[in-house]
């Protein structure tokens, strides 16, 4: 998954170098991912290969490296999950979906204090 700008900075400057490690060493080009994407398409680990066609899809696998508690700050190896796009995107599809959530509600609530605070106008 490509690195989203606003959140470059939070990445180690070796970032490259650890993340080359855990897919090419520790994984061996193959997604690590256990079930943890919940995509609930592959049991035990998922088979997809660096390269390979992703099976379900056939499209070539673009090995990527997750993190599991979604903090690009925290490289620790056990934080850290190779794994292939479509595994990615669907274990980030939740923590997406409750990101929107969050800005949502605090979008509601600065409108809410805005009328609250506009409220006094008089028509
Ligand atoms: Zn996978
Ligand atoms: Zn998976």
């Amino acid at each position: 998954m490509p690195i989203r700008p606003e959140n470059r900075s939070r990445y180690p400057a070796n970032w490259a170098a650890i993340s080359l490690h855990i897919r090419t060493v520790r994984a061996a080009g193959r997604c690590e991912c256990l079930g943890e994407c919940g995509r609930g398409t592959h049991a035990g680990r998922c088979p997809n290969v660096n390269g390979d066609p992703a099976y379900g899809t056939g499209s070539k696998v673009v090995l990527t490296v997750a993190h599991l508690d979604h903090t690009p700050e925290n490289c620790d190896p056990a934080n850290l999950r190779a794994m292939c796009q479509g595994c990615h995107l669907h274990y980030d599809r939740d923590h997406h979906r409750q990101t929107a959530a969050r800005s949502r509600r605090a979008a509601v609530e600065a409108a809410g204090q805005l009328t609250f605070e506009g409220g006094t106008q008089s028509t």
